[in-house]
């Protein structure tokens, strides 16, 4: 399996930024080992195409995803992107119920599990997002509500092949605070076992909160981690290409 090192740019730059990105992309790419991991960017939907058109003839390897889409095909749902337009585009891949969705946005586990479900039926690489709020760990409720939103956001979901797990406690994300890697490691270890006896066997599991060029060699390090889902570090170039190279010295 290879490392997948994910960038959510949330609601972040302009065409300006994306230039900018992707001509410092271009020039460092050459210093990337692609043949054991992968690189993602979510930008902000409108601005997928503009992304998408001045890679295509750079041959940059960069996989382009969005970072929410809805559950139905088509329809009145103003302001909504469904999964068939998801392919239609191209993307590589899709973020669901990620951290500000679920609580910013409100979207339930029911929710997540219907766009799960539709993202995953149409072959769409699919990152769920789950993880604790602070309350929630302190209480000792950690494992219960990952069970909670692992058994609920995948229920009657019957091919894995394309899903992607992110493992990202809520106050640890945009906050500076990152999981330590004892909590990391115990996690990820939880997940994996857990995914193997009801889900599905190789399913990559990313860490997500607070990733940076600092310690993500650390994190990288811990056993059952396939790779980083990362927002803010992955605005800034040089901070992101450190995090892709993190197994360089
Ligand atoms: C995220 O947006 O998924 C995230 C983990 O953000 P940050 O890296 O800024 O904590």
């Amino acid at each position: 399996m290879k490392n997948i090192i994910a960038g959510n740019w949330k609601m972040n730059n302009l065409k300006k930024d994306i230039d900018s990105f992707i001509n410092k992309f271009e020039i460092y790419q050459k210093s990337i080992d692609f043949s054991d991991k992968e690189v993602f960017i979510a930008p902000v939907s409108v601005y997928f195409y503009y992304f998408f058109n001045k890679i295509k003839n750079k041959n940059l390897n960069i996989k382009l995803g969005l970072q929410n889409c809805h559950y139905e095909s088509k329809g009145a749902f103003t302001g909504e992107i469904s999964p068939e337009m998801v392919k239609d585009i191209n993307a590589d891949f899709v973020i669901i119920g990620h951290s500000e969705r679920r609580h910013i946005f409100n979207e339930s586990d029911e929710i997540i599990n219907k766009k799960v479900t539709s993202c995953l039926e149409k072959n769409i690489r699919t990152i769920l997002c789950i993880g604790e709020k602070l309350k929630q760990r302190e209480t000792g409720n950690t494992f219960y509500v990952l069970e909670e939103q692992l058994s609920k956001n995948l229920d009657s979901i019957n091919s894995f092949e394309n899903l992607i797990i992110a493992y990202e406690p809520v106050w640890a994300i945009g906050t500076g605070k990152t999981a330590s890697p004892e909590q990391i490691a115990e996690v990820h270890n939880w997940l994996q076992k857990y995914l193997e006896k009801n889900i599905a066997n190789n399913v990559p599991l990313l860490y997500g909160g607070s990733v940076k060029s600092s310690n993500i060699k650390n994190i990288m390090s811990i056993d059952n981690v396939n790779g980083v889902l990362v927002g803010g570090a992955s605005l800034n170039i040089e901070d992101f290409i450190q995090i892709i190279n993190f197994d360089k010295e």
